[in-house]
């Protein structure tokens, strides 16, 4: 029997997953164990995954800037790649606006919904509230203070920030080529060794992927919120929903213009890695697979993703910036608030830096959404009304943070000559290049 393919195993086990949580919800014991007996499993799989990221990271990095070889070549990519990156969050944040001005969800929320949403999850967001407000008070240059670590291992720890791994690497990698190429040789061969390494851990732990999401998606479900709740909000989510998909079309359009591979191709390479950032809502968690993927599936060199993915991983959330546009227009209308062109226009750009600045992990964009919300001069209160729906809009929101990043890295390779042909595991420089398609 043929064996099936990754993304319909993972889509199997999403959906064995709620089915599963359905069915429990039955028992009145059945919420219980699956949170004691179903959702650890969900968290080791979750975990295992970020436990490659940062080992990831640094391997891949340091062995994707020292093959460069030399800095032109890196500052050439680097270039194209933030400008890339900032277009596509900007379009995607024009998409959300266009989307909430037409639809304008929260002209649809009755007086009493609200008030009842903002009372019964007061407790909730006054915790994301409190985290945001923190975010709010950083200094403008903060940002930029936060890039350098002070110490790599507190950066690479569960609380630490993966720029400052990111940093680090590429601050390494540029001292490994500055430095004599025969002293170099080994540490480099060390290094792709230990990227070797890393990618088959990839391909054991998506053996479990399937597990891993069935126990996720069990989990979510008898933990949401009741169904009404996701009632009231259902406009403002088919709005974030309806914008998300259509980024996730403009994608498929640049990607054939720009590099001539049909949509077909690149849905099938990238699917496997848009079900995992639906499963765990993390960018981050996802980057092992979305790099195996873009480099196996979609042709892409790993000069090209060991540099682009892990950097649009961290700062390329397209899906978050739509998300936090839609949102912030939603809560002004929902509090009756006439937001001006101006205040919309703001809106672009607030929400293309809070959506840089958001980390790949669950719940990041809503946190930074404080900032925009700020910016506008939108109450944050709001925050209280759109949590309920929080999760589902993350999971989708992330689907499309790591298409983003993938499909950039098939432009930006493209423009350095680096994609090739699909294949497998180790790219070869040999391999024929298609022509035209
Ligand atoms: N969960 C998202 C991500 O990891 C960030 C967000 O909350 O929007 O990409």
């Amino acid at each position: 029997m043929k064996k099936l393919a990754l993304h319909w195993q993972i889509l199997l086990g999403m959906a064995a997953g709620v089915i599963f949580a359905l069915l429990m919800t039955n028992f009145s014991w059945g919420a219980e164990f699956i949170s004691d007996w179903i959702k650890p499993f969900g968290n080791i799989f979750i975990n295992a995954l970020k436990l490659i990221a940062v080992p990831l990271i640094l391997a891949s990095l340091i062995k994707g800037i020292s093959d460069l070889k030399d800095i032109s070549k890196l500052s050439q990519m680097g270039t194209r790649t933030i400008l890339i990156y900032v277009a596509t969050t900007v379009i995607a944040v024009s998409i959300g606006l266009v989307m909430v001005n037409l639809i304008q969800p929260g002209n649809a929320i009755a007086e009493s919904t609200r008030n009842d949403l903002i009372a019964s999850y007061e407790g909730d967001a006054n915790i994301r509230i409190a985290d945001a407000q923190r975010q709010k008070e950083a200094g403008p240059l903060q940002a930029l203070e936060d890039l350098v670590p002070g110490n790599i291992f507190a950066a690479a720890s569960d609380n630490g920030n993966m720029l400052q791994v990111i940093f680090f690497a590429i601050f390494f990698g540029i001292g490994l080529i500055l430095i004599p190429e025969e002293t170099a040789k080994p540490v480099k061969a060390f290094f792709d060794g230990f990227n070797e390494v890393i990618l088959k851990l990839i391909d054991l732990i998506m053996l479990a992927a399937p597990y891993g999401v069935f126990a996720l998606l069990a989990a979510l479900v008898v933990e949401s919120p009741s169904a009404d709740l996701f009632a009231a909000l259902a406009m403002y989510a088919v709005t974030v929903l309806v914008g998300l998909a259509l980024m996730i079309g403009v994608y498929m359009m640049l990607v054939w213009i720009f590099t001539g591979r049909p949509p077909a191709f690149f849905e099938n390479g990238i699917a496997p890695a848009q079900l995992l950032a639906f499963s765990t809502s993390s960018s981050a968690a996802t980057l092992p697979v979305t790099m195996e993927r873009t480099e196996e599936h979609l042709g892409v060199h790993e000069e090209v993703t060991s540099f682009v993915l892990p950097i649009g991983a961290t700062i390329n959330m397209d899906g978050t910036s739509l998300y936090q546009a839609v949102a912030a227009v939603f809560i002004a209308q929902a509090f009756g608030m006439d937001l001006s062109i101006g205040a919309q226009l703001g809106i672009i750009a607030t929400a293309t830096l809070a959506s840089i600045g958001s980390a790949a992990v669950p719940g990041a964009g809503m946190v930074m959404l404080v900032i925009v919300l700020a910016q506008a001069g939108i109450p944050e209160a709001g925050l209280a009304l759109i949590f309920a729906v929080d999760r589902p809009l993350d999971m989708c929101r992330t689907m499309v943070n790591v298409t983003g990043d993938a499909a950039v890295s098939m432009m930006v390779a493209k423009s350095v000559d680096k994609l090739g042909e699909p294949h497998e595991r180790k790219w070869d420089d040999n391999l024929p290049k298609k022509e035209k398609i």
